[in-house]
């Protein structure tokens, strides 16, 4: 998987790419990251890259043809005749979820868009944006940390990424729940013990106990997704 980023804080997105599983991913070149600083691509020698907004109002917006500079560059090295889709973080996008996580970890390349200030100027993002996707309903300052969230969730689904496979498979909202609780050693802390089913060695009254835990946590904490998983469960039987 490739990630190239658009954005003005290059240094932000490497910061958050270049540490622990991913670090270890790009060093072995299961994973790529590309910045792009939209003020680079600014004609003008003051850089500016933002301005006030038609109408009135607060606040400024970043102007469509640094943006659209920038854009045409990654296309230029990615290769032109490609398709890639390009990602707009924005928090009036859809709600970035696991299962979009899984579609875009199927993508060769991903192209992520972060705004500022006020956001971007509507007319460069009809152009260029694939997808408008959100982290959550509350504001932030950019787009930077939303589009680590979402490399972050997508890189460790492309196999090799983890150790260990099997773990992504396990996860919460990887079948529509949220995942057991789990223990490691020592066996009590702080007179606590490990519940006995799991120190049983009988993997299928482990596995009984873990789908009972998963639905009762989900139940107690996401009600939404229990009822949708209750619902879809219903159906099948
Ligand atoms: N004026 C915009 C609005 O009301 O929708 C908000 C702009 S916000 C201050 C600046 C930038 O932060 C956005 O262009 C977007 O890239 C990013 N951003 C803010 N909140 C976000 C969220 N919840 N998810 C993804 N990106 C977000």
């Amino acid at each position: 998987m490739n990630f190239h980023v658009m954005t003005l804080f290059p240094e932000l997105i490497e910061k958050g790419m270049n540490t622990g599983v991913l670090y270890r991913a790009m060093d072995r070149g299961i994973l790529s990251l590309h910045t792009y600083n939209i003020r680079d691509y600014v004609a003008d020698k003051h850089k500016r890259v933002d301005d006030y907004t038609y109408g009135g109002g607060a606040g400024m917006l970043l102007q469509a043809e640094h943006v659209y500079q920038t854009y045409l560059d990654v296309m230029r090295q990615i290769g032109e005749d490609r398709k890639v889709r390009v990602i707009y973080t924005t928090p009036q996008g859809s709600v970035f979820t696991q299962a979009k996580a899984e579609e875009l970890s199927k993508e060769e390349d991903l192209i992520f868009l972060c705004g500022h200030y006020e956001g971007i100027d509507e007319r460069v993002l009809e152009e260029i944006v694939s997808d408008n996707l959100s982290i959550g309903d509350y504001v932030l300052t950019g787009g930077e940390l939303a589009s680590l969230v979402m490399m972050d969730a997508v890189s460790r689904l492309i196999p090799g990424v983890l150790n260990n496979d099997e773990s992504a498979m396990t996860e919460s909202f990887t079948d529509g729940l949220l995942e057991y609780p789990q223990y490691t050693r020592p066996e009590e802390w702080h007179g606590k013990k490990v519940p006995e089913v799991l120190l049983s060695g009988h993997h299928a009254n482990v596995e009984k106990w873990r789908l009972e835990q998963s639905l009762e946590r989900t139940r107690l904490r996401r009600p939404d997704l229990y009822e949708k998983w209750k619902a879809e469960h219903d159906n099948k039987s």
